[in-house]
């Protein structure tokens, strides 16, 4: 990721939002908050200070005009393999239908991975989205995202429960053979969920994860049918997996929830971004709270699959770090995080657009162990912004106009590099 001569040093607009940590921010933007008619100074691709606009820009300036200037949004879960699969799979009401169906539709050759990854990362940054945490089967998809302005931790998927749990960690390293790691490229492990992975093959993922620092990510407690899995060794899942000829005496109930035991696998106890987290009780979210994992909440996702209420309100309220991601097209009507946010604006009008915001930027870069870097429009942090017109007739926060209006981006900044701008 180095910056091109094309590059702008400067970027204007009507408001930044930079969400810097801290307190209340005062008109200059420090401690977070909006800024006026201000801003953006980027030198080699990193934020050198958000400050009010001064004077002509010079040659390097860009004046993006009426607009609100964010932190590129985070997209904490997807699955950008499956992006040929928009609008191409109706979910009947059964997870494991659902499942066989994505499993025998997902492309296999070297090329049609390429395209759909490829389509689904020039969609998110049209969408304003700058990271994406994206978890691939055969761990495929960072050799496109290696040469694509679209920042990733690239998760390579493990599956291996039953009879196939001997050689997962095998097929694992295998798949990872020759991954390298850059300014826009990370390098994670996602163990693909309870009823996949065997509990010996998560301490494996867990062991690897610490020794490379690299994330990890893991689905949890989508389903009620995982939760059946998990507690009494039995259900739809168990069902699919023995037609399978998966199961073997390894696959026993457990008794706990999908929750408990995710730590009893040793999952709490490490930073682990787990996706979706719908079904908890009250001592599974106290668990959650104690704990050093982050959730990755997909709101449309979850509508598609007709869940009952995510309990992410009350997972903020305990201190949980909550982030949000769309899942694949193949359950999301798109890669947006910003509709993601709006949706969720619609919902619950009690809730501060910032603690919106933060859900969709810095505590997605949280989850993925980026935060230092990316997530805010902080000094010293890569210059990844997206500009979303300021809607004429929206309220005057900058923050309520864009959680609001239904407005595209203008603009996204990758790196201190104009990745996507509308129009062009
Ligand atoms: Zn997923």
């Amino acid at each position: 990721m180095t910056s091109r001569s094309t590059d702008p040093t400067v970027v204007r607009a009507a408001w930044i939002v930079p969400l810097a940590s801290g307190g209340p921010a005062d008109r200059r933007g420090q401690g977070g908050g909006p800024v006026a008619s201000a801003d953006l100074r980027i030198e080699a691709g990193k934020i050198a200070a958000v400050e009010s606009a001064r004077g002509n820009l010079g040659a390097g300036g860009v004046d993006l005009g009426q607009v609100v200037l964010l932190p590129g949004t985070v997209n904490a879960h997807t699955h950008l393999e499956l992006s040929g699969l928009a609008g191409k799979i109706r979910y009947r009401g059964n997870f494991v239908t659902w499942l066989g169906e994505v499993t025998a539709r997902r492309p296999t050759d070297a090329g049609a991975v390429s395209a759909a990854v490829r389509k689904g990362a020039d969609a998110s940054l049209a969408a304003g989205v700058t990271c994406v945490g994206d978890i691939c089967y055969g761990n495929r998809a960072w050799r496109t995202l290696r040469d694509h302005p679209l920042r990733a931790v690239c998760f390579a998927e493990c599956l291996g429960i039953g009879r196939k749990r001997h050689d997962a960690l095998t097929r694992l390293g295998r798949d990872m053979e020759g991954m390298v790691e850059d300014d826009g490229l990370r390098i994670g492990i996602s163990p693909h969920a309870p009823y996949s992975v065997a509990e010996q093959v998560y301490r494996g993922c867990l062991d690897l994860a610490r020794a490379s620092n690299w994330p990890m990510t893991t689905h949890l407690a989508e389903t009620p049918d995982e939760g059946t899995f998990i507690r009494h060794g039995a259900g739809n899942l168990h069902r699919f997996l023995t037609m399978l000829g998966i199961v073997d005496d390894s696959v026993s109930a457990t008794g706990l929830s999908a929750v408990a035991y995710a730590a009893s696998v040793g999952l709490l106890a490490h930073p682990t971004l787990l996706a979706h987290v719908n079904y908890l009780d009250d001592e599974d979210l106290a668990m959650l709270a104690a704990s050093r994992a982050s959730v990755a909440y997909c709101p449309r996702s979850h509508r598609y699959f007709q869940h009952r209420g995510h309990r992410f309100v009350e997972m903020l309220a305990a201190g949980v770090n909550v982030c949000v991601g769309t899942d694949s097209l193949a359950s999301s009507p798109t890669l947006s995080i910003l509709d993601e946010l709006r949706l969720l604006r619609r919902r619950h009008p009690e809730l501060p657009g910032a603690t919106l915001l933060a859900m969709g930027t810095i505590n997605g870069a949280r989850a993925l162990g980026w935060d230092g870097q990316i997530g805010s429009l902080s000094p010293g942090k890569w210059a990844d912004a997206v500009a979303v017109p300021l809607d004429a007739d929206g309220p005057d926060d900058p923050i309520e106009n864009v959680l609001r209006s239904d407005l595209a981006p203008m603009a996204t900044i990758v790196g201190g590099h104009m990745a996507f701008r509308a129009g062009a």
